[in-house]
């Protein structure tokens, strides 16, 4: 039988997500001897994306050594760039070894938050209560988007999204659909392909993607990262500044990209052998304007006799099959949406009200996605977000953002301590010389000139996903917390 959450009727500290952003606060909260927080996640665990995406071939494009806390190093990695089970193993390892899971209620969904008399008025599926600050780590990557494509609710077989994948369903010998050929996708596809009678890959847009530069470690390497804690502080060194040398391709100048566009030609005529495929594989726009991806089995798996690459657009689909603008149907039992998730039309922001009675979504369609240093926003006090607007990337470790604003939150509890502030909120003058600064810089981008549409852009194809600077830069920015650019109260 489930358990019934119980939820203290106020807490100080409020996290709404237990992934890196909300586990990482967690452990920080403790170490500065903070014990009255509380973390929820909807879901059974920690691990947010990472206990979502359990698809078939799930695992991370970041090597294994920066994708971890500076603070928990994992010398258990196997190889370079590291599985899915492994990241979700060592995200619970984490939470058990610093002993905050009690602070944890797993199964519990956020409903709504709203700034009343000077704190926030929260309700959850697990009943409702008050806290004097907010943290949002619900991730911009948590809430997958469905394909708008019409009859796809009258399809009669098993339709899963690759975030939700449904393991009970049996692909053996089955005639298969994959929609999308983004970063999921192209790990399912050569999965699927291994077992599925026939397979149809529907791709829109095709990706750039590079070869893979995965390798298992071996045995004398993990000996050191045992033993020898330096070495692999080392190869995360390494790793990190050679990153952070690939961002003037992306912000400065695109041709830059030049040796890895010719890595990912190479990629594609090794194994795809047809001249009509090679060119329907081979991206019209620059690269890096959408997400790079790196794989050794994504071609070779197209050019399985049992796969066919569809390019034609998608008309509908029927009760047993999709149909092509072409007019081809093509039969299936089981269809595998890819299409990735509502990234800059946050599901969350609806249910966020602030001082003004605006919620987050209002005042987003208002002025646009925008936070002041990716993580504080004005109308919404004593509120911060990790992961927010504009501190995406296309070329390192998320996990390197999410500790610059943990770094950044401490500080302003500190500082609110030091001064006896009640209430916080950014200048709005503040948010907007910050979002005009990375706007500024975002026209210069591949994402802006690349000439393709990708999940970076709004509506208005503005970037409101990722940072356009190095992730130093970022660290540097969030420092220290200047509480001058924040409207405060004190507490008299
Ligand atoms: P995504 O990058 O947004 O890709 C969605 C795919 O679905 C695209 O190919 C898109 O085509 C296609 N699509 C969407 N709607 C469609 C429609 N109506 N009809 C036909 N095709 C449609 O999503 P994702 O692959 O889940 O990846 C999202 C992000 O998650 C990645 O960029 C990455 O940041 C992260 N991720 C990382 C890893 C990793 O580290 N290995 C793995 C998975 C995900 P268009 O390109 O034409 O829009």
């Amino acid at each position: 039988m489930k358990k019934k959450q119980t939820l203290p009727g106020h807490v100080r500290i409020f996290v709404i997500g237990a992934g890196f952003g909300g586990l990482g606060l967690a452990i920080k909260l403790r170490e500065r001897g903070e014990t009255d927080f509380l973390v929820i996640d909807k879901g059974a665990d920690v691990g947010g994306t990472w206990r979502d995406n359990t698809y078939p071939g799930a695992a991370c494009d970041v090597p294994s050594q920066l994708y971890s806390f500076s603070f928990a190093p994992n010398p258990h990695w196997s190889r370079s760039f590291s599985p899915q089970p492994e990241i979700q193993a060592y995200i619970q390892d984490v939470s058990e070894k610093a002993g905050v899971r009690d602070h944890f209620r797993f199964g519990v969904e956020f409903l709504d938050a709203s700034w009343q008399d000077g704190h926030w008025a929260i309700t959850t599926s697990a009943g409702s209560l008050t806290a004097d600050f907010v943290v949002s780590a619900a991730g911009g990557l948590s809430e997958p988007k469905m394909p708008d494509i019409d009859g796809i609710d009258s399809f009669a077989g098993d339709v899963m999204h690759s975030a939700r994948w449904d393991h009970s369903i049996d692909l053996e010998g089955k005639r298969v659909a994959v929609i999308g050929t983004g970063a999921s996708a192209i790990q399912i596809i050569p999965e699927v392909a291994k077992v599925a009678g026939h397979l149809d890959v529907y791709q829109r847009t095709a990706p750039w993607v590079m070869k893979r530069k995965d390798r298992a470690y071996l045995p004398l390497e993990k000996f050191a990262f045992k033993h020898v804690p330096i070495v692999q502080k080392a190869y995360r060194t390494a790793i990190y500044w050679g990153r952070e040398c690939f961002v003037p391709a992306f912000t400065l100048a695109p041709q830059l990209a030049l040796p890895a566009k010719l890595d990912a030609l190479d990629n594609i005529k090794r194994s795809i052998e047809d001249p009509e495929m090679r060119k329907a594989l081979t991206p019209d726009y620059d690269m890096g304007c959408k997400r790079i991806l790196i794989s050794n089995t994504y071609y070779p798996a197209l050019a399985q006799d049992n796969v066919e690459l569809v390019t034609d657009g998608i008309a509908k689909v029927t009760g047993n099959a999709v149909v092509t603008t072409d007019g081809v149907e093509r039969e299936i039992d089981v269809l595998i949406v890819a299409t990735g998730f509502h990234t800059t039309d946050l599901p969350i922001a609806h249910h966020v009200v602030g001082r003004d009675g605006r919620t987050m979504a209002e005042q987003f369609e208002a002025e646009s996605m925008s936070a002041y240093k990716g993580t504080t926003i004005h109308n919404f006090p004593n509120l911060f977000q990790i992961v927010g607007p504009n501190t995406g990337l296309g070329h390192s470790s998320m996990v390197f953002m999410i500790e610059s604003q943990l770094a950044y939150i401490l500080g302003a509890l500190d500082e609110i301590e030091k001064r006896g502030v009640s209430t916080f909120e950014v200048k709005r003058e503040a948010q907007q010389a910050w979002t005009d600064d990375i706007q500024k810089r975002m026209a210069k981008t591949v994402w802006s000139s690349g000439g393709c549409a990708s999940w970076y852009l709004d509506a208005h194809g503005k970037n409101v996903t990722l940072w356009p600077r190095t992730t130093f830069a970022f660290r540097l920015a969030l420092a220290r917390f200047d509480i001058d650019q924040y409207d405060v109260e004190v507490t008299a």
